[in-house]
């Protein structure tokens, strides 16, 4: 399958886990690639995995940090600078921060993680339907989570950027449809990225995979989900083959946020 051929995709957090698989699905699939975030190491290593695949990539690396809009004007910026367009958008970086009750969650902590998770999508939107206005098409899959749509616990400054997430994807897309824009929210599940190791050693640092085990005894498929299947996911999400999925929020976690 080709769907991206000729098509210029940005991914935002590309250095690491969903980023960097969507970023390998979809430059199979043809696209010519921005990638986007804070790590260039991680970037690097993104770009890498993609040229061994397929040495013809066309790929620009963007070392930014979402949380900042004139960083994220410098992503767009250099995007129309080198490939004149975007068709897709992948509005993906994202943090966990620290997990703890309300009570002790802390403001700074809970301005960090809301600056990155939901500023960055909002300041991502911003800028980069305003291209897609004036070129009259394109879609955009913004990174949400079960913890935007489900309440999980520990999780303030996350719960709310997430949720924040799915209301700027409704809003966003009933203000762009009539523009041919396509927008729409993943909410994964638990999928084993970084991220996940990260959250599972909070818990216990040295047993943190016998404790991955458990986590995942509740969901119905009794696994943690495959970056790859989070990226086969994004690669329809974004591809024309999905237009009229608008404004919706897809989960992606073995059926645990409709058990019961
Ligand atoms: P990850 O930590 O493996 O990758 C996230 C990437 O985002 C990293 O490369 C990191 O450097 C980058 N990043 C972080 N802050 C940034 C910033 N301010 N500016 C630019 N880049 C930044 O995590 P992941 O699991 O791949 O998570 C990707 C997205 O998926 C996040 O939004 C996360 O909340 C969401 N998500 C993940 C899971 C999961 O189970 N892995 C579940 C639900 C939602």
């Amino acid at each position: 399958m080709k769907r991206f051929e000729n098509k210029v995709v940005v991914i935002t957090g590309a250095g690491s886990g969903l980023g960097h698989a969507a970023a390998v699905r979809i430059a199979e699939e043809g696209a010519k690639l921005v990638l986007v975030d804070l790590n260039s190491d991680g970037l690097k290593k993104t770009e890498e995995t993609i040229t061994q695949k397929i040495p013809t990539s066309e790929i620009l690396l963007v070392t930014a940090n979402v949380a900042e809009e004139s960083e994220v004007k410098k992503y767009v910026d250099a995007t129309i600078e080198k490939f004149g367009t975007i068709d897709g958008f992948f509005n993906n970086a994202g943090i966990e921060g620290k997990q703890n009750l309300t009570e002790d969650f802390g403001t700074d902590e809970f301005d960090k993680v809301v600056s990155v998770n939901l500023n960055g999508v909002f300041y991502g939107l911003k800028h980069v339907l305003k291209v897609m206005k004036e070129k009259g098409q394109g879609s955009i899959v913004n990174t949400a989570s079960v913890g935007g749509i489900r309440g999980v616990g520990n999780q303030s400054g996350y719960a709310a950027s997430k949720h924040g997430v799915v209301g700027l994807t409704r809003n966003s897309a009933i203000e762009y449809g009539q523009y041919g824009i396509s927008i729409k929210a993943i909410a994964p599940g638990a999928i084993m990225t970084p991220m996940v190791e990260a959250s599972l050693k909070q818990i216990d640092e040295e047993n943190w995979e016998e404790v991955g085990k458990e986590f995942v005894q509740p969901n119905p498929m009794k696994r943690f989900g495959k970056p790859e299947e989070v990226a086969a996911l994004v690669a329809f999400l974004l591809s024309d083959e999905s237009q009229f999925v608008h404004a919706a929020v897809i989960p992606i976690d073995g059926g645990q946020s409709y058990k019961y």
